[in-house]
């Protein structure tokens, strides 16, 4: 297919804001996809890969504004001008190749193909002479693009599309292209989908129109797989009432979540937004190989750290450096232990355990670990239809370092990807929120040189609106009580700039952070229509993906739960 059709797609739907409108125009585009350019479905995410694969494009915004320069022939400091000027370096490719086409004749026509090779070669490079390999790639698209292409190319270049699709449009859009928008068969295309995780391999079965070939796709040790979420529960009754009786708890580990795979012998791990982090926990590879049964298998669990001498659980905070950590990872690994804490199977030895009851399911885990303390064991769970007892192992929990209990349903399945009933959380009361940072503003004095005051936002249908500014919470130097420091905020934002005015940045929204505050109220200032008072960074949290960042209609249920807990308190 040619580019610019797909160009002009992400141009129609980046004029509407409204959800169905753009299911609407993506279910057509759908049924126009020839059968050999399914690829299309990650460029449509602005990939080349399925989400969880680490090739990724990541080019910089300087290495663009290299590549535009060479193929329009724009001295690179214009280029950067314009760039300043319009804070859109999309526009400026645009622009650039507008006017360069009115001086010379379009020479070949791009087709997604062309587009997905280089892109693809893109990820290939190392070593010497990788950055002028690249620009040649890129300038070789761009000299054949037309304006509107080259928008759109240097857009998914530096990863910042702008189209307001996110995967939950793309499902509705392949039920409305194949599936005669048959609201019967929603849930199972999500649930392939979390199977799945590749948009392509779905489409592929999709576009049959056949929903039971969807059961073809079965998920895989060793390819990622999204976990299965909790939602709240108000306290020990409700879960009761949710749940029924007797109903297992356990212990809510204040770590990050790790997906185990073993397959002939290769362990490979994943957080919860699919991230492959084998390398970063030798460790833990160790103590599955020695510690766990079985040939094959996909284990869930949750990682916490604890203090070497004191023995003592530590926060996350503590231990989420190790997740990105690159480099020296024997001597991080050495300073902050982990212990896992597997609590559930996905696959066992040749079986998809998924439908079997989650009693089952902890059954067995328990009977293929050996347990070793501070290294790897079965997370603590206790089956109970006793309010008394529940309460007392929450309390143990908190005295425990940990952060509350969880509540499981004992014949529940396990739904990848899914914040379902079956698992609930139980925390004390603490205003907390999970949001993006998307964007800041450069410090002065003592700050200068860092980015000193951060901008929050929360998602609504595939944008980030903002809710707020924090400053504290955060530390000025390393190690200060844990806490994040502005110089690994300044490093992690400087390379995601994309917009910079004064001492005003705008950055791609890829930072999840958990943020404490006092409460939330209305306000006109920012686009959300909603700013939470007093806000504090509490930890960065790499292991989480975008799309578990709170949603605004959660902040507007947190206003209204706030509300009528005044009411009630007077
Ligand atoms: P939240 O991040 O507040 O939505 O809480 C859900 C998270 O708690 C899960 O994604 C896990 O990472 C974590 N967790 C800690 N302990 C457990 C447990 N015993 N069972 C399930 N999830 C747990």
């Amino acid at each position: 297919m040619r580019y610019e059709k797909l160009s002009k797609v992400y141009y129609e739907l980046s004029q509407t804001s409204k959800r169905l409108e753009k299911i609407d125009i993506l279910s057509k585009f759908l049924e126009e996809i020839p059968k050999e350019d399914s690829d299309i479905m990650y460029l449509l995410e602005g990939r080349i890969y399925p989400s969880y694969d680490e090739r990724k494009i990541g080019i910089s915004n300087q290495l663009a504004i290299k590549a535009i320069s060479k193929a329009t022939g724009t001295d690179g400091k214009k280029v950067v001008l314009h760039w300043k000027k319009t804070g859109d370096i999309g526009e400026v490719a645009k622009e650039l190749i507008k006017s360069k086409k009115q001086t010379t004749l379009a020479s070949h026509i791009l087709t997604t193909g062309k587009v997905v090779d280089n892109l693809r070669k893109l990820t290939e490079f190392e070593g010497k002479g990788t950055i002028e390999k690249k620009i040649s790639l890129i300038t070789e698209l761009l000299t054949s693009a037309s304006p509107l292409e080259a928008l759109y190319l240097v857009r998914t270049l530096i990863g910042d599309l702008r189209i307001g699709v996110q995967e939950s449009t793309i499902k509705y859009a392949i039920l409305k292209a194949f599936f005669k928008n048959n609201k019967d068969y929603e849930e199972e295309i999500q649930r392939v989908i979390d199977r799945s995780n590749d948009l392509k391999e779905v489409f592929e079965v999709a576009r049959e129109g056949k929903i039971k070939e969807f059961e073809k796709i079965d998920l895989q040790v060793g390819k990622p797989i999204k976990a299965m979420l909790a939602q709240k529960a108000k306290n020990v009754e409700d879960a009761f009432k949710h749940l029924g009786k007797p109903i297992a708890i356990e212990y809510k580990y204040d770590g990050f979540r790790l997906l185990i795979h073993k397959r002939e012998g290769k362990i490979t791990l994943f957080t919860r937004s699919l991230e492959n982090v084998t390398k970063q926990f030798p460790e833990v590879i160790n103590y599955v190989k020695e510690y766990v049964k079985g040939d094959s298998f996909i284990l869930d669990s949750e990682v916490v750290g604890y203090d070497k001498k004191t023995k003592k659980y530590t926060d996350f905070q503590a231990v989420s450096q190790r997740i990105k950590r690159k480099y020296n990872i024997e001597k991080i690994s050495e300073k902050l232990p982990v212990e896992v804490n597997v609590f559930d199977i996905l696959y066992y030895d040749g079986k998809n355990m998924l439908s079997i009851p989650f009693e089952k399911r902890a059954k067995l885990v328990r009977e293929i670990i050996k347990e070793h303390p501070y290294k790897l064991i079965s997370s603590k769970m206790k089956i109970t239809d006793d309010k008394k007892v529940v309460e007392s192992f929450y309390k143990a929990a908190l005295k425990d370092n940990q952060e509350g209990i969880m509540f499981k349903s004992l014949n529940a399945p396990y739904k990848p990807g899914r914040r379902v009933g079956n698992m609930l959380k139980l925390k004390p009361e603490t205003n907390e929120i999970d949001l993006v940072i998307t964007g800041g503003e450069w410090g002065s004095g003592k700050r200068s040189g860092w980015i000193s005051s951060f901008n929050l936002s929360c998602k609504k249908d595939g944008k980030y609106l903002e809710v707020g500014k924090v400053g504290t919470g955060i530390g000025e130097k390393i190690n200060e009580e844990n806490k994040v420091t502005f110089d690994e905020l300044t490093k992690l934002m400087t390379p995601l700039i994309i917009e910079e005015k004064g001492k005003n940045v705008k950055v791609k929204s890829k930072i999840v952070v958990t943020v404490h505050y006092q409460d939330i109220q209305k306000s006109p200032n920012y686009e959300s229509g909603w700013a939470l008072r007093f806000p504090r960074i509490a930890a960065l949290r790499p292991d989480k993906p975008i799309s578990e960042i709170a949603d605004l209609n959660e902040v507007e249920k947190d206003f209204l739960e706030q509300k009528s807990k005044n009411y009630k308190y007077g």
